[in-house]
């Protein structure tokens, strides 16, 4: 595989992880290099909806990767949500829309950085700019990456770019945007059949703070009552986590996109952070944060500054 540029997004993939490294490599193709998409973990299940939808494999699963190896690395940049390896990897682009922490390269590279609500907005944008045509199947990937990461144009990430590209997109993925987000969207809270400890981890991404380490853990709902079915479950799991895994802090978010709010389920030692960061007092480990659906922009900036 060494010789072969690899993209890849973030560990625990999201549609827009998916979507975006086929894209990227789809692009790369029609500019004239070769690269080859792949994932870091296991499809959920709203990608895997997407990919149904048109009929596609997911791209091949990697554990990690060897010394030098060429990489591309697009919804993510920071090394611990990355590939097992990544320090010794040859990093020659990223596509990214996140914050940029402990990321470092010893070459130059290709980094393209925009604080959009999605990685597929940006490689919108790229079509553009190199004069590609974007044909369906393309539209149907980089629409669902859109939908998914701004929950409908919902979350406060969402950008007017997003608002443009996904206007354009949907027209020629000739899809109802409201018909197929919502079935997209819903396809991924379908959370019964995962194990307390696969819930947890489903969308889990750890932030480093000096020698702080904690977790900030999603999944999204349509009733946060069912998944609170589970709770006490829940709490031993994540306590058992912190344990081994020496945080200080897990936050679980069950994020209901059809209200757009969240409850949260918060422990560790650094328990106080939440108050400081949200204004509420934990009320037997949780608080309804109401408005609240973006980890990025509402959850991790107010807990990472008080952290
Ligand atoms: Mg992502
Ligand atoms: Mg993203
Ligand atoms: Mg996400």
């Amino acid at each position: 595989m060494k010789n072969e540029v690899l993209v890849f997004g973030h560990k625990n993939p999201d549609t827009d992880s998916i979507c975006s490294s086929i894209i990227h490599a789809m692009l790369d193709k029609k500019n004239g290099w070769e690269t080859k998409a792949v994932r870091l973990g296991k499809i959920n299940k709203e990608t895997q909806y997407v990919l149904d939808y048109l009929g596609i494999e997911p791209p091949e699963l990697i554990e990690k990767v060897e010394e030098g190896q060429e990489v591309i690395l697009v919804d993510h940049n920071e090394f611990n949500q990355s590939i097992e390896g990544i320090e010794q990897a040859k990093i020659i682009g990223v596509t990214d829309h996140h914050k940029i922490a402990n990321f470092e390269t010893s070459e130059p590279l290709y980094y393209i950085a925009k604080p959009y609500g999605c990685t597929a907005t940006i490689l919108f944008e790229e079509y553009k700019q190199w004069g590609h045509t974007i044909d369906k199947k393309e539209a149907v990937l980089m629409a669902s990456a859109i939908i998914s990461d701004t929950l409908l144009l919902k979350s406060p990430t969402t950008t007017e770019h997003d608002k443009k590209a996904l206007e354009e997109l949907v027209k020629i993925a000739e899809i109802d945007v409201n018909e197929y987000g919502l079935e997209m969207l819903k396809a991924g809270t379908n959370l019964d059949e995962f194990s307390v400890e696969e819930l947890i981890n489903l969308d889990a991404k750890k932030f480093e703070k000096g020698d702080i380490s904690f977790v900030i853990a999603q999944v999204n709902t349509i009733s946060i009552e069912d998944v609170l079915k589970r709770e006490k479950e829940i709490k031993e799991v994540i306590s058992k986590t912190i344990k081994e895994k020496g945080l200080s802090l897990f936050v679980f978010a069950i994020t209901d996109i059809l209200n757009s709010n969240s409850e949260i389920i918060a422990l560790g030692e650094k328990v106080e952070v939440i108050r400081a960061a949200f204004g509420k007092a934990l009320e037997n480990d949780k608080a309804f944060l109401e408005g609240v659906v973006s980890r990025k922009k509402q959850l991790l900036p107010d807990i990472d500054k008080n952290m």
